[in-house]
């Protein structure tokens, strides 16, 4: 095992009947990081996190959590691991405070303690203004935050999120990234699982890309995304002063191609590191050219996301 490994699978599999949910994955999360898993329906994210959670147990393989066998001792990994499940209840008629006060209990937390911690992770998921309301009247995104809150309470090292942003408004996604960056700097590793790498590509320090059970891609974000998408596309929106100035320095860059305006905005693919790009950022601005944003196009991860599991033969 890796030193710096907080969770390793090895050799893990789930079967369901003649379904091969996860097909023999071999992976190591390292400590510390936010770790994206990306796969559309049926890619097998619920199955893995589930066995990594000790909430469904593998048909064979291994997984091992800070180097020992989770399945030898599933109760006390159970203290070291945060889960929120793709879909979860909450009590309807319990408050906010009293919903999360259950689960502290349940982890041995009492008395002034258990009131700190309650009061230390409502406001950690910003839902102070409902401590004291019933589970019922939250909104979709706060339930998500309530369901995080749960997943924390106790503290874990290890966080495993599966699909925490779908059905959230952009607004409520970030919100509640903003929440995980927070907890992630109080220290935890956290595993998040998603169908979408653009949506993940801005929080996740690593990505894994499921298909089928499994793993095609995994790696550093930056570097998985550069191999993916070794030309890159772009949108430079710049004021409408330095428009035409930017579109002539961009029909002269070697490593520009495709340029193209829509709206005002320069839309162009891009061959080079982030080094490159730093540097034509730079050399614009030098050229008095006025950027408002240079950015990658989150369309163009999705589609190269796609492209890389549509050119994978069906599993029979
Ligand atoms: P989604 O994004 O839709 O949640 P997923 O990536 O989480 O999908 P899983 O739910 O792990 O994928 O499913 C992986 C495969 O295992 C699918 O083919 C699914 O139909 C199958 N599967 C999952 N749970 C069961 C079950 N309890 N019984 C039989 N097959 C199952």
């Amino acid at each position: 095992m890796s030193e710096a490994a907080i969770l390793e699978l090895d050799g893990l599999r789930k079967e369901y009947l003649d379904v091969v949910a996860v097909c023999d994955v071999s992976l190591a999360i390292p400590r510390g990081e936010i770790y994206g898993l990306i796969g559309p329906n049926g890619a097998g994210k619920t199955t893995l996190l589930s066995m990594a959670a000790t909430t469904l147990e593998p048909t064979a393989g291994h997984v091992r959590l800070d180097g020992g066998e989770l399945w030898d001792d599933p109760v006390r990994a159970r203290r070291q691991i945060g889960f929120m499940p793709d879909f979860f209840q909450v009590t309807r008629e319990l408050t906010v405070t009293d919903f999360l006060s259950t689960f502290a209990l349940a982890h041995g937390l009492r008395g002034q303690a258990l009131r700190d911690r309650v009061a230390e992770v409502v406001a950690l998921v910003g839902l102070q203004a409902k401590a004291e309301e019933k589970c019922k009247g939250l909104s979709r995104g706060m339930v998500q935050r309530l369901g995080l809150g749960r997943a924390i309470i106790h503290k874990p090292a290890l966080l495993l999120l599966d699909e925490p942003a779908s059905g959230l408004d952009p607004l409520a996604r970030k919100v509640l990234f903003d929440t995980l960056r927070a907890i992630h700097r109080d220290g935890s590793t956290i595993v998040i699982s998603s169908h979408i790498l653009s949506e993940l590509s801005d929080l996740c320090t690593f990505v894994g890309i499921m298909h089928e059970g499994e793993f095609l891609e995994c790696g550093r974000t930056r570097e998985v995304i550069q191999k993916l998408l070794p030309r890159r596309r772009m949108e430079l929106h710049v004021l409408a002063e330095s428009l035409t100035a930017a579109q002539a320095f961009l029909e002269q860059t070697d490593a520009v191609n495709a340029l193209v305006e829509v709206d005002g905005s320069l839309r162009f693919e891009f061959e080079g590191t982030d080094e490159h790009l730093a540097d034509l950022h730079a050399t614009l601005a030098r050229e008095g050219i006025r950027i408002v944003t240079l950015a990658e196009s989150a369309t163009s991860l999705h589609e190269a996301y796609f492209s890389l599991a549509e050119g994978r033969p069906a599993r029979d």
